[in-house]
């Protein structure tokens, strides 16, 4: 097998594009993809300051990764859950990274600990919250990425999303009709407060596959394992009918997420994750002072639940 590129020996097959590459054409394949993907969707430039959401995962730190070699300013955020035995794989995995390869290229690694502010782990604030451990990691994490974009001053938030995560997210919401979320589905959100990071999904051109192949081609160590809580997610049910679907006829999956942002570019409404009538209701939340449309934001709802339950 040759490198469609370089005709020399090919390392990796791509069906979806009909062809092969060797390790240097794969790694600019990878980076086209990602330039494109700033580019057509306008995220950033070389001016503007991006925070990286890193998990220790393969997609957070192939993003970090590739933008600094592309030569962005970004930095990343790691929230360390509190999930025994996980948290700590993969903090470590993530320090790694910072030590070896961002922090020598002028980058910072800002990180928020669950366990020191909130009292408790994720699992544990879940519980005390009587609220799903995905829905309370989410609240937390938002939380979290907004107030150090704020106070760090970022333009623009970064995320590992890629393209089998984007194109399961779909079916889901087409399966369900869920028009308000398929409205905010897209890989660029303006920020809906002033002050707040714009949000972006630079990888969502890429596979899974491609992403892991990237961080093997060029030594990235990162936590292979999922995060236990994301087990019996319907996402994955996804992912595999997509997974299936694809090995049938390679380039489903493309086809379904690119098209559907095809028509989303050609529509007038720009795409915001708040519609323009909760805009218009937003005001500081009277604990925390992050903008939200009820009286104390989720976080702090969230928290006060929590705190009843967990002694701090
Ligand atoms: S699977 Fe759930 S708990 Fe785990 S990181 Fe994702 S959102 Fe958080
Ligand atoms: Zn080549
Ligand atoms: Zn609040």
């Amino acid at each position: 097998m040759h490198c469609t590129k370089c005709r020399s020996k090919a390392a990796l097959k791509l069906p979806r594009h009909n062809a092969a590459f060797c390790p240097c054409c794969f790694n600019e394949f990878v980076q086209d993809q990602v330039v494109k993907a700033v580019k057509t969707q306008r995220m950033f430039g070389h001016e503007h300051r991006i925070l990286v959401a890193v998990s220790g995962g393969k997609d957070s730190l192939a993003l970090w990764d590739i933008l600094l070699k592309l030569g962005y300013k970004a930095d990343a955020l790691y929230v360390d859950l509190g999930i025994t035995g996980y948290s700590d794989r993969s903090h470590d995995k993530v320090r790694r990274f910072a030590d070896t390869v961002a922090t020598p290229l002028g980058a910072t690694l800002h990180t928020h600990t669950v366990e020191k502010e909130e009292g408790a782990g994720i699992r544990e604030l879940a519980m005390a919250a009587h609220r799903p451990a995905c829905s309370t990691c989410g609240t937390i994490k938002r939380y979290h990425f907004n107030r150090a974009a704020v106070e760090h001053d970022y333009d623009v938030m970064a995320t590992g999303h890629n393209l089998d995560d984007e194109a399961a997210r779909l079916l889901g919401n087409v399966l369900h009709w869920q028009e308000e979320y398929l409205d905010k589905q897209s890989p660029s959100l303006p920020a809906s407060v002033d002050g707040f990071a714009k949000k972006v999904k630079p990888l969502y051109r890429l596979t899974e596959r491609e992403l892991a192949a990237y961080c093997v081609l060029n030594k990235i160590d990162y936590i292979v394992d999922e995060c236990p809580m994301a087990q019996g997610a319907r996402t994955l049910l996804y992912k595999d009918v997509l997974n299936r679907l694809e090995t049938e006829s390679p380039g489903t999956k493309q086809s379904f997420y690119w098209k559907f942002l095809d028509k989303q570019n050609k529509t007038t409404t720009p795409q915001t994750d708040m519609t323009t009538k909760d805009r218009a209701l937003l005001h500081p939340c009277t604990a925390c002072s992050q903008p939200t449309t009820g009286e104390i934001c989720s976080y702090c709802k969230l928290m006060a639940r929590a705190k009843r339950e967990v002694p701090h």
